[in-house]
């Protein structure tokens, strides 16, 4: 813990699992840096402020009802525009409060998203820094929207693509491998996505839980288009002793992966998730638990409830269907992910390729296989599969026989082998980031110089 630097920041994460987990990282890094910490946070999903003592918390209330979860990009839209004035108000007293305290206000550091911050932070005078909580090539992706539109690569009624062909301005990623979501309203979803990419470029600079070494080719291309400081100072959970408990999720872990987990044999367990928010389908999951099934290797599977549509949980499943497989599968809610991740049993991941568990994935260096289902994990696949060359792409809606030879080839086979050792390099790679004179060792204290170069001048 360093000395208080007598600076407080406004943290203001986006309510989603994804979003919020590397928001609170965030926070305990920087307050071990000596920063006080406030975290804004609304009704939709709120933190225990209880259990962070040391953080204060301010709550606003969005007042959501079922009608408004349309997708994914109608939410995006709604956060952005129906707290808009509470917002204000409350950065304005927060602002004021300060001003007759001994602890000026640094300055905001909000979700990427969370584009309608930087015309409110800017209205009170006060510097936005923005968090991406994804990778930097999706993140340039995102960004080149307005030319990708241009040059008809992105979807329009009645457009014919080629989905297999490589877009010109971000080799390798394919027409397919585009951040898209499949919505009602694709052009509010292109909205969003240049609101936000525009309002980062405003902004004071922007924190990537990424790792320069990792993406280094996209990092100088989004420095020349966002012209603010860029900081991949990832990846957070690396800055904590693993199961640390720092980092308290929304969601309670199912502690019994552990002690199963500890019976399996080292190195031979496919640990499947498909994040927070993925849902599938009733024969996709079915297909899903035969292919684990028919690998012959043991399995732990996180099934949230709900996320087979129309099922509370796992009833689909044939009757006997556990039991026969003689303890060789585990199937819980939610698995504490980081620890499961470094566990020596652990031999795959078979993931959603969210960009939270590709980062925590790469520090253990375990082989993947990435199953994308909407937005960035698209890109995350592509550069797993074809650029760091650390996992293979299987497609959503795969029959049992292909999801089975998928793990059977990163299992048995010798181009799994291969890929089991560039996971292991790196693995290495990105522990050395964190090394006194790594490089997120430095974009850190960069970071933070920055942020005590910052004026704000208080209401
Ligand atoms: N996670 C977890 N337990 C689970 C499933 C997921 O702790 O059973 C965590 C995971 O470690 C990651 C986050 O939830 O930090 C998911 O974020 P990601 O970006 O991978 O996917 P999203 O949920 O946003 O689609």
């Amino acid at each position: 813990m360093e000395e208080r630097k007598g600076r407080r920041l406004i943290l203001f994460p986006l309510p989603a699992v994804g979003h919020i987990n590397p928001m609170l990282e965030l926070a305990h890094l920087l307050y071990t840096k000596g920063f006080s910490i406030t975290i804004i946070q609304t009704d939709f999903r709120s933190l225990n402020p209880s259990k962070y003592p040391h953080f204060t918390f301010h709550s606003l209330f969005y007042g959501f009802s079922r009608s408004d979860f349309e997708d994914i990009p109608t939410l995006l839209f709604l956060f952005n525009t129906r707290i808009v004035e509470a917002f204000r108000e409350c950065l304005g007293k927060l602002l004021h409060d300060a001003s007759e305290s001994e602890e000026p206000i640094a300055c905001l550091i909000s979700d990427f998203w969370y584009y309608f911050t930087q015309s409110v932070a800017d209205s009170l005078h006060l510097p936005r820094i923005a968090l991406r909580t994804a990778g930097s090539a999706s993140t340039l992706a995102l960004a080149t929207f307005p030319s990708l539109k241009d040059k008809g690569y992105l979807p329009t009624p009645g457009s014919q693509l080629n989905v297999e062909e490589v877009v010109a301005e971000l080799p390798p990623l394919r027409v397919k491998d585009l951040p898209l979501i499949n919505c009602k309203h694709p052009e509010k979803y292109y909205e969003v996505v240049c609101s936000s990419a525009n309002e980062s470029m405003a902004s004071s600079g922007v924190i990537f839980n990424s790792i320069e070494e990792l993406e280094s080719p996209e990092l100088t291309k989004l420095r020349q288009k966002f012209s603010v400081p860029i900081f991949p100072i990832g990846p957070f959970h690396k800055y904590f002793p693993s199961g640390s408990g720092s980092i308290d999720s929304l969601v309670t872990s199912d502690e019994t992966c552990i002690s199963w987990l500890n019976k399996q044999e080292p190195n031979s367990v496919v640990y499947v998730s498909f994040g927070s928010v993925a849902t599938i389908s009733e024969s996709e999951f079915l297909e899903a638990a035969w292919g684990l099934a028919n690998s012959e290797h043991p399995f732990l599977w996180v099934v949230r409830p709900g996320m087979i549509s129309g099922s509370e949980w796992v009833e689909p499943l044939p009757s006997g269907f556990l039991e026969n497989l003689g303890g060789r599968g585990h199937i819980v809610k939610w698995a504490p992910q980081q620890q499961v991740m470094a566990h020596p049993a652990v031999a795959a991941f078979w993931t959603h390729s969210g960009w939270n568990s590709t980062m925590e994935n790469i520090c253990e260096g375990v082989p993947m296989i990435c199953m994308p289902f909407f937005g960035d994990q698209f890109v995350n696949t592509r550069y797993v599969s074809h650029v760091w060359k650390i996992g293979l792409e299987l497609e959503k809606g795969s029959s049992r026989v292909e999801i089975e030879r998928t793990i059977r080839k990163l299992l048995e086979e010798n181009e799994g082998k291969e890929i089991r050792e560039r996971s292991s390099n790196l693995k290495e790679k990105a522990k050395r980031c964190h090394e006194q004179g790594g490089s997120s060792y430095c974009f850190l204290e960069d970071l933070i110089a920055h942020i005590l170069s910052l004026e704000s001048i208080s209401v």
